[in-house]
């Protein structure tokens, strides 16, 4: 599994690979390091064939996570962009149907990418990210604690950033307690 997060010491966004096997994450621009709590995983206990399942975040205090889509926001608007740019050229060469057929086909492409797009787990108080195996899947089994994590839930983003808000104005930083 794979973790993306801000580092809270310099603020960096910073990659790291295979935490499951980690004791502690390090950054790579300031190599400040942040334990790794003892409750990060589920699914150790031996004749377990599963990967480890993420129990919490890792980066922050916070215990909610949401499981959203990995689809990268940037190549979703760039292929929207793209098919409006085409469509375009198509309809001032007044080609209706190459036209609408480029607006159709790119529509199309986004929600196949989208529903191809493998899940990845969020952080709702400081936007950590994990991807890779153990992060809750579709087909996880809810029964044997699989899937602890719904998706993205307002009312949660809603407490958590009021609560970095609130930390925030105290003057002191909500990652160090
Ligand atoms: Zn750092
Ligand atoms: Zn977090």
């Amino acid at each position: 599994m794979r973790i993306i997060y801000a580092c809270p010491a310099c603020h960096t966004t910073t990659s790291i690979d295979g935490i499951e096997s980690r004791d502690s994450l390090e950054c790579t621009a300031c190599h400040a390091a942040l334990p790794m709590p003892p409750d990060a995983f589920a699914g150790r206990e031996e004749g377990d064939t599963r990967p480890p399942r993420l129990q919490r975040c890792l980066a922050c205090p916070s215990l909610e996570l949401f499981v959203r889509k990995n689809f990268p926001q940037r190549l979703g608007v760039a292929i929207v962009v793209a098919g409006l740019a085409a469509s375009c050229v198509a309809w001032a060469n007044r080609e209706l149907l190459i036209t609408f057929g480029i607006l159709f086909g790119t529509a199309l492409l986004d929600v196949l990418l989208f529903f191809f797009m493998p899940n990845c787990l969020s952080c709702y108080r400081c936007g950590a990210r994990y991807t890779g195996d153990g992060v809750a899947s579709d087909a996880d089994d809810p029964a044997d604690g699989g899937h602890q994590f719904g998706a993205f839930d307002l009312e949660t983003h809603e407490k958590h950033r009021q609560l970095v808000a609130r930390t925030k104005q105290l003057g002191s930083d909500p990652t160090h307690p």
